[in-house]
């Protein structure tokens, strides 16, 4: 395979920083193809583990699973260094179930505490047929029960063939595992129709709590306040603010009524679960 060949020949040494943000060339996409395949077998993708708290007490309720590379060389990257190019591979999903394994497994544990987890799945992971039952097979083997996961779905995922993504989230409900909805507020999705679907939890965007504490920030206010009243409050669905990096912002949630957030300012995302 003469791609292959000369990716290889690049070699070691070549390391362009893996910035999704920069021109990356077929040369430099094709060895961290090469890279990417290694470092699956290698069991070089971990969960880094970023704690949820309740606003009023600071009592922390569980962690999100976020994706890292432990990469030999390079040190740990984020998933914006290298997630655009393992899905334009055909990568994502082997590293996605390298992640939801150890995150279930490390969780499971009992020093973890009893909290929930929560890991992100993509939209075209969550319609692949067998993704339910895959994940249920892999909460059996890591021994942690299926009440104590969360997925968490971007509002895409929804909205591209909502028939059989409900099927599937109603099935998971069935069997214990809670579905969340991420990023709230940044897709095309209406407050309106999430009492049609199986979700537990509703993720409001950092975009919204990064202009809470600004002068220009009543419509974010009105945002989350309109948010809140109908999730939290009509529907019963569980309101975690993401990105609560300062004081002004955490008290002008719980202002407003949200009960769960996360965020830099309560702890970052940590190799292992908070407080271990
Ligand atoms: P997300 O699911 O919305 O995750 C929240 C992101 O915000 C994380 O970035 C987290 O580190 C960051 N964050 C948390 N608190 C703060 C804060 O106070 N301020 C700021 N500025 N950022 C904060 P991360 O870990 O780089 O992940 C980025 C995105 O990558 C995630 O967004 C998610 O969409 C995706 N991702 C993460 N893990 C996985 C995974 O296992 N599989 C897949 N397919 N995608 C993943
Ligand atoms: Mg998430
Ligand atoms: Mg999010
Ligand atoms: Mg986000």
């Amino acid at each position: 395979d003469i791609a292959l060949y000369r990716a290889k020949q690049l070699g070691r040494g070549r390391y362009a920083l893996f910035d999704e943000t920069m021109e990356r060339n077929a040369v430099d996409e094709l060895a961290l193809e090469v890279e990417l395949r290694h470092a699956l077998q290698h069991g070089e993708f971990v969960p880094y583990f970023q704690p949820i708290f309740r606003l009023d007490n600071g009592e922390v309720v569980g962690h999100e699973a976020l994706l890292r590379w432990n990469h030999p060389r390079r040190g740990v990257l984020p998933p914006g260094d290298f997630v655009r190019v393992a899905r334009d591979c055909g990568q994502l999903e082997a590293i996605d179930w390298q992640l939801y394994g150890k995150a279930c497994e490390r969780m499971a544990q009992p020093d973890a505490g009893d909290g929930f987890v929560t890991i992100n799945v993509s939209p075209l992971h969550l319609r692949h047929a067998g993704f339910d039952r895959q994940l249920l097979q892999l909460l059996a083997s890591s021994g942690l029960p299926p009440e104590r996961l969360l997925i968490e779905l971007t509002e895409d995922a929804l909205l591209e063939d909502p028939v059989l993504v409900r099927a599937t989230l109603e099935r998971l409900r069935a069997a214990g595992v809670q579905a969340a909805l991420d990023d709230f507020g940044t897709g095309y999705s209406s407050l309106g129709y999430l009492h049609s679907l199986p979700l537990s939890k509703l993720k409001i965007d950092q975009m919204f709590v990064r202009e809470l504490d600004t002068a220009g920030g009543a419509g974010a206010n009105t945002v989350v306040s309109a948010i809140l009243t109908l999730a939290a409050r009509a529907l019963g669905i569980d309101v975690i603010a993401e990105g609560i990096e300062t004081e002004a912002q955490r008290d002008a949630l719980r202002a407003m009524g949200c009960e769960f957030g996360q965020g830099f300012l309560f702890g970052r995302p940590q190799p292992q679960p908070h407080g271990v």
